[in-house]
């Protein structure tokens, strides 16, 4: 008889472990609190598809080459020529097509390694300035959502720069349909294999039969695993969520250098996730530290204002939301991935996620630290059936 695996959460991060596991030969079996998967990855029910967190992928790391190898980012979407051409960038209040000369210059520097001890903001200020320091550091927010990513250490900012703003062609990847459609396809997955799901369930105590794989957020591991120091950094920011009727004057990618905002038109790269002649917007703010969600909220209004002229009288769809500490992990001055929660806690659970010591950006930790969890389990759960 078989040991069986147990999988606590039904995110990105659980679902590709227990696929991993049932491809190894275990038996799984997954609960997830929620009555739908999907975790972060879930978004809203045609016709207005409208994410509650992820919706990217980077192509350029092993765990796209898990996804890909499985067929779960097939049918890609990709922006027209004339999308690009209402791209930009925000400086001091205006939107203009090219970055500043000096982060180009910066982006430039691809061999460039940055300090692991030292904070981003001194590191490139030293060397390019303090505006430039500042731009590069806004601008990247689009991946911390941290109103201070200035802060954080220079070797963890300045490798986010070097992947989505190049020197190198940056590897973004979108499936047409969304997260949630490459959550579905996990799903079917993970059910052809035996796995058997549970949703509506809430742990509140590990099971003791054989390999745990916690896939909860840290909040709910700390709770799960009694151990109040699972804790890492994260961003914190507002969201705006907006469909219009759409407009040639509508800007489609927007990084903002002033402020560290992001405005984002999904329906440029997939025209399925909303009706048509209409366009789908995210538009994100990071909050500062001490501001009040309300304010932060009102300096994404006017953001909006900057980027979608008029779209107050124009909205079809509308959805306001906040994310606290769950954008993925942060490092500090004199932290790496590896410094972040371990994965392996010992007596035959596992800890993954996006916060957890596996490298990548975001969801691809949560990937990473799956994959990584049910290697290890798997061969524990077969000693133990042996
Ligand atoms: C606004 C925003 C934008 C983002 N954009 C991107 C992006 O473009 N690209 C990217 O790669 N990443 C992005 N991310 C991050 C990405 O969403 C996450 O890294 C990823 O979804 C994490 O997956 P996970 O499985 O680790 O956690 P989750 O998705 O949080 O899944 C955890 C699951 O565990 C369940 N659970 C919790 N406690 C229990 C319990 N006791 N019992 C049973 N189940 C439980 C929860 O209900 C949840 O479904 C974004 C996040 C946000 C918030």
């Amino acid at each position: 008889m078989k040991t069986h695996v147990t999988v606590i959460g039904g995110g990105l991060a659980g679902l590709t472990a227990a696929i991993a596991l049932a491809e190894a030969g275990a038996a799984v079996r997954l609960y997830e609190a929620h009555h739908t998967l999907g975790g972060r990855g879930r978004a809203t029910a045609p016709p207005y598809v409208a994410h509650d967190g992820a919706h990217v992928f980077y192509a350029d790391g092993p765990h796209y080459t898990w996804l890909k190898k499985h067929g779960f980012v097939s049918d890609l979407g990709w922006p027209r020529l004339g999308d690009w051409t209402r791209a930009g960038f925000r400086v001091d209040g205006r939107v203009r097509a090219l970055p500043p000369i000096g982060m180009l210059r910066a982006q430039a520097r691809g061999r460039l390694r940055a300090p692991v001890d030292q904070d981003f903001r001194s590191w490139a200020s030293a060397r390019w300035g303090e505006v430039t320091a500042e731009q590069l550091a806004n601008a990247i927010s689009v991946a911390t959502y941290d109103a201070d990513t200035g802060r954080l250490s220079a070797a963890f900012v300045w490798e986010l720069c070097q992947r989505v703003f190049g020197p190198n062609i940056p590897a973004v990847r979108w499936v047409r349909g969304g997260w949630q459609r490459v959550i579905g396809r996990m799903a079917e997955r993970a059910t052809e294999l035996g796995v058997t799901i549970e949703t509506g369930v809430r742990v509140d105590q590990l099971p003791t039969d054989g390999p745990v794989l916690v896939a909860t957020e840290l909040s709910s591991a700390r709770m799960l695993l009694g151990d109040d120091s699972l804790r890492w950094t994260s961003g914190q920011c507002a969201l705006l969520d907006i469909a219009v009727t759409a407009s040639r004057a509508d800007r489609t990618l927007v990084f903002d250098l002033d402020e560290g905002g992001f405005h984002e038109s999904y329906t440029m790269q997939d025209d399925t996730i909303a009706p048509p002649g209409e366009s789908l917007f995210q538009l994100q703010m990071p909050t500062r530290a001490g501001e009040s969600p309300g304010d932060t909220r009102l300096r994404l209004g006017k953001f909006a204002d900057t980027v979608l002229p008029g779209w107050r009288d124009r909205t079809t769809f509308h959805r306001t939301g906040a994310a606290k500490g769950r954008t993925g992990a942060l490092d500090l001055p004199g932290q790496t991935w590896r410094d972040r929660p371990a994965i392996d806690r010992g007596n035959d659970v596992y800890l993954i996620g996006d916060q957890v010591a596996a490298p990548g950006m975001r969801g691809e930790i949560a990937i990473n630290s799956a994959l990584q969890a049910a290697h290890r389990a798997a061969i524990s759960a077969t000693k133990a059936g042996a």
